[in-house]
């Protein structure tokens, strides 16, 4: 049973999980067999039932056919009271990649990502929803086979909240959304803008913890992801797998997190919250310098990341 404790000086919570321990591993990117891999079309019982697929109206649930299959996952991070953990299953084929999926695909694992985010957010008591992806070993995946998570918490974590003041805080002073006054400035330097369009910009940002470290932001103010109409969820498919093929052009099938944060939204932080999609290349470790200090050491300074970032998008 997992339980989440809390620090009593600082407020850091920790989620305490034990089931995790039992978890298989299965990463063996020298050829998984198929039947071995519990995401594979064939292998439907291996997982829990699925809680959503995008799959033809005329097959069953838990047999192949899918095109992104949505499951609880066998081994939680939080039991059913303290939150929601869901594995969402982003490739029928067995694909370890991101940037080896083409625009359609990309265009249905997004959509799944806010079909679940608006319905686990209309519960109403998870105050916390994420979207979390770790591709490759190094970045912390277990399984080869893509997937990316959905956890959901009853509150929102420190470090989210201390953003979200500091955030608050800026609009009071300054009247403005902080990232839409940075997505402005950064548009007039033009040195840390990996690519933008009408939608969406991508920006290295200027304090980055990691190398090719690449945030994704609308351009138009917006607080929730899950708000984001059928035609701006394909741009911002569109601009992430730009940016994801991008990465493994400098460095073949990278390892990566990305996330995307979906906390409730009151009605305080709506002019000041801006939902964005931060995307964190794990080319080194985070050591004893980082856990104790919390801060990153970076090889790489912004400019020339998002500079190389430039030269590889196709
Ligand atoms: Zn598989
Ligand atoms: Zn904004």
């Amino acid at each position: 049973m997992a339980e989440i404790s809390k620090d009593p000086l600082t407020g850091r919570a920790v989620i305490i999980a034990p089931e995790r321990a039992r978890r298989p591993k299965q990463f063996n990117a020298s050829g998984t067999p198929a039947e071995a891999c519990p995401f594979c079309p064939g292998n439907e019982s291996a997982t829990p039932p699925e809680s959503w697929a995008d799959r033809p109206a005329n097959s069953q649930a838990d047999r192949p056919g899918w095109s992104v299959r949505v499951v609880p996952n066998k081994y939680p991070a939080v039991s059913a009271a303290t939150g929601v953990h869901e594995v969402i299953v982003e490739s029928a084929a067995h694909i370890g990649n991101l940037a080896a999926l083409d625009q359609l695909q990309f265009n249905k694992i997004f959509h799944a990502y806010r079909e679940r985010l608006r319905t686990i957010g209309a519960d109403g008591r998870w105050l916390y929803r994420m979207i979390f992806k770790n591709q490759g070993e190094r970045a912390g995946a277990t399984f080869e086979h893509a997937h990316g998570q959905l956890i959901a918490l009853p509150f929102i974590p420190a470090d989210v909240a201390t953003e979200m003041s500091a955030a608050r805080e800026f609009h009071r002073r300054e009247s403005s959304c902080y990232y839409c006054a940075t997505i402005e400035r950064e548009l007039q330097t033009k040195e840390r803008v990996v690519t933008s369009d009408n939608a969406f910009i991508a920006l290295c940002p200027a304090a980055p913890r990691f190398a090719f470290e690449t945030w994704i932001l609308p351009r138009s103010h917006a607080s929730s992801f899950e708000a984001a109409d059928d035609a701006l969820v394909k741009e911002f498919a569109k601009i992430t797998r730009q940016i994801i093929r991008a990465l493994d052009r400098i460095e073949p099938n990278p390892p990566f997190n990305y996330f995307i944060q979906a906390p409730t939204i009151a009605a305080k932080d709506q002019a000041s919250y801006h939902w964005q999609l931060r995307l964190l290349p794990q080319f080194s470790r985070a050591a004893g310098f980082e856990w104790g200090s919390g801060m990153h050491i970076n090889p790489v300074a912004p400019e020339p990341a998002a500079q190389l970032l430039r030269d590889a998008l196709i």
